[in-house]
């Protein structure tokens, strides 16, 4: 597993996260909703790339043992 953490002093609700993992974040006004945490092992793609385009670098993941 997969655990995502946001720095929602950093996050802006920009929403790029969500188009690259929707099924991970849902944006909201200024901030992000996780809707899921931790996230499978085969999301890794969609998060690594959320990670890279958010723009103000809020994202960061950790791998956890299962
Ligand atoms: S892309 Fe970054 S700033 Fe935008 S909602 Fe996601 S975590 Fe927040």
């Amino acid at each position: 597993m997969i655990r995502v953490i946001v720095d929602f002093d950093l996050c802006q609700g920009h929403g790029m996260c969500e188009l690259e993992a929707p099924d991970v974040f849902a944006a909201q006004r200024d901030t992000v909703e996780l809707l899921d945490n931790p996230v499978d092992d085969f999301l890794r793609p969609d998060l690594e790339r959320a990670v890279r385009f958010c723009p103000t670098q809020a994202l960061s993941i950790v791998q956890e043992d299962d």
